[in-house]
């Protein structure tokens, strides 16, 4: 299958030339598939092309999109999650996290995760693959259609490790980017942070992209190696020393400066004795925290902190200098959580 989402105006300009039309059958797709008022999912939609050009194309195995509706479920925030097939019958999640300016897209990377977060609905599931650049893309067009309202901020911060489909998550940043006409600035790429890959990402954006103004957001989640360890079994292979080392590293050559999520785990991270060990390890370096209120799942021991201690840490943080704020949770009542909608569908 051959998908012409994720192509640029110059290719897909040379796909109409090798079918022996002109150069502006290709800028005419590229208008149909990217422009959000006339989004379409596949080519006969495309009514602009002449038909025989349509039935050769599809003829070929091209698709605009390649992922099928299977669920959706909206929360009372107007959270939207959407539960996606793929070609091969693999299932994705994303969600659209909408307020009155903003239409934020939470992304997939990957189909299930190696990374094993015993927090996460994904870790538990382990890795089946990685996503093309489309099926990345497909989720911006696929919450665009369902909620009927353009896509303005995107986060990778869906099911998978970007970090280890690096090459895909880059194709697809520069589609979001130059396609989908949105700002690197208003892309965020988390990560739980794989050994040698944080220097990797800045120099491959360099080389993919020609810079990197998108934000890196790390999953931190402990303040010291130990407690790190116990929520990302992954964590022993990459001590948190070097990757602050990296993550300074990261500031110097893109200029931009890194934040870490910080999820607020009941008696596991959430004590004010954290909060002093974070800001230690922090002070003096361009970097941001975010803290989370976690979205508790049944099936791990961990809890949510209250309301109190999250409070508390915030401002011990604040007073120790280092710039944080809280991230609400959204869509709580409709299985928000990463992986949940799909683990939901694989038990009914
Ligand atoms: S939190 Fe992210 S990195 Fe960790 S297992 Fe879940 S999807 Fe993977």
């Amino acid at each position: 299958m051959k998908s012409l989402l994720g192509n640029s105006i110059k290719e897909l300009e040379n796909v109409a030339l090798d079918y022996g039309q002109a150069a502006f059958r290709g800028r005419q797709i590229y208008n149909w598939i990217y422009n959000y008022r006339n989004k379409k999912k596949n080519i006969d939609q495309i009514e602009v092309l002449p038909l025989d050009f349509r039935k050769k194309l599809k003829k070929d195995g091209f698709k605009v999109s390649e992922l099928t509706f299977q669920q959706k479920n909206l929360a009372k925030d107007g959270t939207m999650k959407l539960l996606l097939s793929t070609g091969d019958g693999e299932k994705i999640e994303c969600v659209g996290i909408p307020t009155e300016k903003r239409l934020t897209a939470c992304l997939s990377s990957q189909v299930g995760c190696p990374m094993d977060c015993k927090f996460c609905a994904t870790g538990k599931e382990g890795l089946r693959r990685s996503l093309k650049a489309s099926e990345i893309l497909d989720q911006i067009l696929f919450l665009e259609n369902e909620m009927n309202r353009k896509v303005t901020n995107i986060v990778f911060m869906g099911m998978g490790e970007p970090l280890l489909n690096i090459d895909e998550l880059l194709l697809s940043i520069r589609s979001i980017n130059e396609d989908f006409q949105i700002s690197q600035r208003k892309i965020t790429v988390s990560t739980v942070a794989v050994p040698k890959m944080i220097n990797k990402l800045a120099e491959k954006s360099f080389q993919i992209l020609g810079n990197c103004q998108f934000t890196l957001a790390i999953s931190l989640h402990a303040s010291n190696q130990k407690t790190r360890e116990t929520i990302i079994p992954s964590a022993k292979n990459y001590k948190i020393k070097n990757i602050i080392q990296d993550s300074k590293q990261f500031v110097r050559d893109t200029g931009r400066r890194v934040s870490f999520e910080y999820l607020m785990l009941s008696g596991v991270n959430d004590k004010l004795k954290h909060a002093d060990e974070l800001s230690n390890l922090l002070r003096g370096f361009q970097c941001h925290v975010n803290l989370i209120h976690y979205n508790q799942i049944d099936e791990v021991e961990f809890k949510r902190s209250s309301l109190e201690n999250l409070q508390l840490f915030q401002s011990r943080l604040s007073h120790n200098g280092i710039a944080v704020s809280l991230r609400k949770s959204r869509g709580i009542d409709k299985n928000a959580a990463c992986g949940q909608l799909r683990q939901n569908a694989k038990n009914q």
